[in-house]
């Protein structure tokens, strides 16, 4: 199957500036987002890729020269051997990344300039079941996963306490080095961060003893996340600095956590609405009554006026979930049933078999 071409995946003209590239990219992901209304992952996903590459200088050159036979996985082009494995490096710190935009769009905030030097930590994801009032009411919530944090013992440096640093052997102090790739078309290469120093040009002389240099651990981390308001299965929110932390004490990841709303008892939810069912009495079907009903703010006396034909839908406005974005409430729509009594007493039988004479 063909894949698209990523600069009309962008809507930009193959000599478009880094700027409008950016600029492109995130009105496309705002609009694309599965977080938002409307939202496509598929297409977010699409966004994106395009945008790993087309952000990156070196990437952006080689897949004008080549298109998507750079793509990791890709078949090779024209039989070419011993190309398959190729995979691009979306990590390391050149460039921009999913975190940098994606900082904005979370309300993460900035941090882009201080990541070029330093390792970032990967950002994670979780899924989490929550009840619908842990999102009506913006509940906290305790998750609990197993993610990278930073050592104790050397707070993330890598450097047993109070070692000196000495130059990088393996970067030569410049914290880069050059890997290169024999392809079809001949040799590339690539700069990435030095795995040795992390970037840093500098190692501890004597390396943590409890992390062994790397200055980070993998554990159980569990704390409480504020479930954001309003939010729907299918939805997911960032929480930063809880994804992993990153070696030498670089930036820690984000979280994204998809949410999924467990199946209430009462309310179904569409939307920012909530539906509900309720029933009256056949007496309060014919003269209308005021019946009590329990949202989920509270009870309330819902107006039934007479002569109400089973299966109609009551509206009560602003008594379903809170809404996402912007104030206010969705509604709560209750569809009110007739019950039909099953057990009589003597004098109501009596009584029904006389309105039964009127043909009612
Ligand atoms: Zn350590
Ligand atoms: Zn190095």
């Amino acid at each position: 199957m063909a894949k698209k071409d990523f600069y009309d995946i962008l809507g930009v003209p193959r000599d478009a500036s880094d700027d409008d590239i950016k600029k492109a990219y995130r009105k496309l992901a705002h609009q694309h987002h599965p977080d938002k209304a409307g939202g496509e992952e598929a297409k977010f996903k699409e966004v994106n890729e395009a945008y790993q590459v087309l952000s990156h200088k070196e990437k952006r050159k080689q897949y004008d020269a080549y298109g998507h036979a750079f793509e990791g996985g890709g078949a090779p082009p024209g039989g070419g051997a011993g190309f398959g494995g190729f995979q691009w490096d979306f990590g390391g710190g050149n460039g921009e990344g999913f975190s940098d935009i994606f900082g904005d769009f979370f309300g993460f905030g900035g941090g882009r300039g201080a990541r070029r030097k330093t390792n970032q930590g990967e950002d994670i994801q979780a899924s989490l079941t929550i009840e619908l009032e842990d999102s009506a009411f913006g509940r906290e919530k305790e998750i609990s996963l197993k993610r990278v944090v930073a050592c104790e013992r050397c707070h993330g440096s890598g450097a047993e306490p109070k070692s000196e640093t000495i130059s990088c052997t393996h970067c030569s102090g410049t914290g880069e080095v050059r890997k290169q790739f024999r392809t079809p078309f001949g040799t590339m290469a690539q700069n990435s961060i030095c795995t040795e120093c992390h970037g840093r040009g500098k190692v501890p002389k004597h390396k943590c003893t409890a992390c062994n240099g790397q200055g980070i651990k993998h554990a159980t981390d569990t704390f409480t996340v504020k479930i954001p308001q309003g939010i729907d299965s299918g939805e997911a929110f960032g929480v930063a600095g809880k994804g992993n932390a990153a070696p030498f004490g670089g930036t820690v990841g984000n979280l994204y956590v998809a949410v999924s709303i467990a199946k209430h008892p009462v309310f179904t939810r569409h939307g920012d609405d909530l539906h509900m069912k309720a029933s009256v009495s056949i007496s309060q079907a014919v003269f209308g009554d005021k019946v009590e009903v329990q949202t989920l703010h509270g009870a309330i006396n819902l107006k039934v006026p007479g002569g109400i034909q089973s299966g109609t839908v009551i509206r009560v406005e602003g008594k379903g979930m809170p809404k996402r974005a912007g104030y206010g409430k969705g509604d709560l729509l209750v569809t009110v049933n007739i019950h039909t009594p099953t057990k009589l007493t003597r004098r109501q039988k009596e009584l029904l078999e006389e309105l039964k004479k009127e043909n009612l």
